[in-house]
C-alpha cells in the first residue's frame, strides 16, 4: 500500500452508524494533489501538454441551457468515436467516469468468482482496495527479479486475471504475444488488461478482442489525451462482457458522464493530430529522462509509460523523495516491499525535467 499524505477521514474513530463492509476497508490512496501551484509535480503521471483546444472548444459549446437536461445515459456519440477509433462495433464498447470506475465495475461484474482473481505483487494498488470492497479473494503473483511478468505463472486456476500493461509503477511494457499466449491457455476467465499508458509505448490489446470473448481492455483519457480533471475511461471487449458491465453500471448510476464529458471526449478521439503530437514529446522527453538519470547514477526499468522506476544504488529513496520534497519538485514513493528504493517519476515538460535533474544533481552531490 501507498504510504503518503494520511487521509485525514482513515484516522477518525469508526463510528457506529457505518455498514459493516466499512470497517473492513482499506481505501486507495491517491498520488497528493497540492495547492501550491509553484511546485514541479511529477507525481500523478497527468500529461504536461494541455487537452486538445478542440475539446475546450467541444466543452465550451455545450456550456447551454441543455444542462437542465440529463446526458445521454449510453454516451453513444461517444462509444461511436470510440468504436470509429478502434475499429470496433460500438456494442463492444463501455464507457464510464474515470478508468478507475469502469475497473471497479469490471471487478464486480466479471472478476468476482469462487476462485481467486489473480494479479502481480507489483501493480496499480487500486486492485487490492477493489477486491477488500466486493469482498474477492485474490493471490498475487510475484513479479520475476527484473519485474517482467511471466505469463506462464498465470497458467493455473483462477477466477479472473488483471494486470496493467505498461505496468505501474514500474513501466515495463509486457509483449502482445505473451498477452495472446496467456489468452490460448486461460479461456475460462476473464483476462482484465488495463492500458491506462499503452499510448506511450506498446500495442494495444484491443487487436485481440475478436478472436478471445473473455478479453477486456481497459483504457483511460487521463493520460495520453491530458484529460485526468474530465474523468472519462473505457473498455472494449466482446458484447457479452460489455453487456456485464452495463448491467452493474445501470444498477448503479445510470448517468457516469455528464454532457460536457461526452462532448469533450469526443473531440479528443476526433483530433488525431494532437494526441500525435502530444505523446510523441512525451516519448522523446522520456528518453532524454532516462539518458539523464543514468547520467546521475540511477537505475531505471525500461519505460513504455509516461513515467519512469528509478533507483539509485547508494541513495535511499524515501530520503531523495524529501530532499525533492523541500526544492519543491514532488514524485512518488512507494513504501512497499521489494519497490521501496524506486521513486516513480512522471515525464514532464522539457522544464520540469530540467529542474528534477538540476535538483536531483544538487542533492547527490550534497553527499
Ligand atoms: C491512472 C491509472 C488509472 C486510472 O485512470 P482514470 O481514468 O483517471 O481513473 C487506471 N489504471 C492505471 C494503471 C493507472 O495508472
Amino acid at each position: 500500500m501507498t504510504v503518503e499524505t494520511a487521509d485525514p477521514a482513515s484516522t477518525r474513530p469508526p463510528n457506529a452508524y457505518w455498514s459493516p463492509v466499512v470497517h473492513r476497508l482499506t481505501p486507495y490512496v491517491p498520488g497528493e494533489q497540492p495547492k501550491l501551484s509553484h511546485l514541479v509535480k511529477l507525481n500523478t503521471n497527468e500529461n504536461p501538454y494541455g487537452p486538445s483546444p478542440k475539446v475546450l472548444d467541444a466543452i465550451r459549446a455545450e456550456l447551454s441551457d441543455a444542462l437542465r437536461l440529463y446526458p445521454d445515459p449510453n454516451a453513444e456519440r461517444l462509444k461511436q468515436a470510440i468504436a470509429d477509433y478502434h475499429a470496433v462495433a460500438p456494442s463492444q464498447v463501455f464507457v464510464g467516469n474515470g478508468s478507475d470506475e469502469v475497473l471497479a465495475l469490471a471487478f464486480q461484474a466479471l472478476l468476482h468468482h469462487p476462485a481467486p482473481l489473480l494479479f502481480p505483487d507489483i501493480t496499480y494498488s487500486f486492485y487490492p482496495v477493489y477486491c477488500g470492497l466486493y469482498g474477492i479473494d485474490f493471490v498475487t503473483v510475484p513479479l520475476a527479479e527484473d519485474f517482467t511478468l511471466q505469463v506462464a505463472d498465470y497458467a493455473r486456476p483462477n477466477g479472473g486475471i488483471i494486470f496493467a500493461n505498461p505496468n505501474a509503477p514500474t513501466g515495463r511494457l509486457l509483449p502482445l504475444a505473451d498477452i495472446a499466449w496467456l489468452l490460448e491457455r486461460n479461456r475460462d476467465s476473464v483476462v482484465v488488461v488495463d492500458e491506462a499508458y499503452i499510448d506511450f509505448g506498446g500495442d494495444t490489446a484491443i487487436a485481440l478482442v475478436d478472436r478471445y470473448p473473455n478479453l477486456l481492455v481497459v483504457q483511460t483519457l487521463s493520460k495520453a489525451r491530458s484529460l485526468a480533471g474530465l474523468r472519462v475511461g473505457l473498455a472494449v471487449g466482446h458484447t457479452g462482457l460489455i453487456e456485464a458491465l452495463e448491467r452493474v453500471k445501470n444498477s448503479f448510476n445510470s448517468y457516469p458522464l455528464d454532457r460536457l464529458a461526452i462532448a469533450g471526449a469526443v473531440a479528443a478521439f476526433e483530433d488525431r493530430e494532437h494526441f500525435e503530437h502530444t505523446r510523441r514529446a512525451v516519448i522523446a522527453s522520456r528518453v532524454e529522462l532516462v539518458a539523464a538519470l543514468e547520467q546521475l547514477g540511477f537505475e531505471v526499468l525500461p519505460s513504455a509509460a509516461n513515467f519512469v522506476f528509478a533507483r539509485h544504488p547508494a541513495r535511499n529513496a524515501a530520503a531523495l523523495a524529501a530532499a525533492l520534497r523541500e526544492r519543491h519538485v514532488i514524485v512518488r514513493h512507494f513504501r512497499q516491499p521489494r519497490i521501496e528504493q524506486f521513486l516513480r517519476i512522471t515525464v514532464g515538460h522539457p522544464d520540469q525535467n530540467a529542474a528534477l535533474l538540476a535538483a536531483l544533481a544538487e542533492i547527490l552531490a550534497e553527499g
